[in-house]
């Protein structure tokens, strides 16, 4: 099940089989949107991410960019141990430039764990203008 709060956060309540809500609440994944701009993670998303990403290591970052013309959307993670220690060190606020880890690897990465199926069915209860 998919639950749309008032607010722009997604929380996802995994239910038993007979349909009923479960305790477990977890966050697994913001959004940000580009209405302008190319799809890439920009600091300030990198560090609202970081966040997500250290209460669960499975959390994505979906960016939607309707004007790209390349990619109109990425689900992105921070890299593990790399983009996270790069990221939890860095003190900046508002958009600036992080230097890359040390190792060579990227700060982010297109995840791997998240799988396309627009056959997977599900419910959505939307909360926004009730
Ligand atoms: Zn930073």
């Amino acid at each position: 099940m998919l639950l749309v709060p008032l607010r722009f956060y997604r929380f996802i309540y995994p239910s038993n089989s007979a349909n009923s809500f479960s305790l477990c609440l977890f966050c697994l994944h913001f959004y940000q949107t580009h209405p302008t701009q190319t799809c890439f993670m920009s600091s300030i998303d990198l560090h609202t991410h970081y966040s997500y990403q250290i209460m669960l290591p499975e959390a994505i970052a979906i960016v939607m960019a309707p004007t790209d013309t390349t990619r109109k959307h990425g689900i992105f993670h921070l890299s593990e141990p790399s983009g996270v220690s790069v990221i939890r060190n860095c003190q900046a606020r508002g958009f600036h430039p992080h230097e890359e880890p040390s190792d060579g690897s990227p700060i982010y990465e297109h995840c791997s764990h998240v799988l396309m199926n627009t056959n997977l069915n599900f419910d959505v209860v939307d909360l926004r203008n009730k």
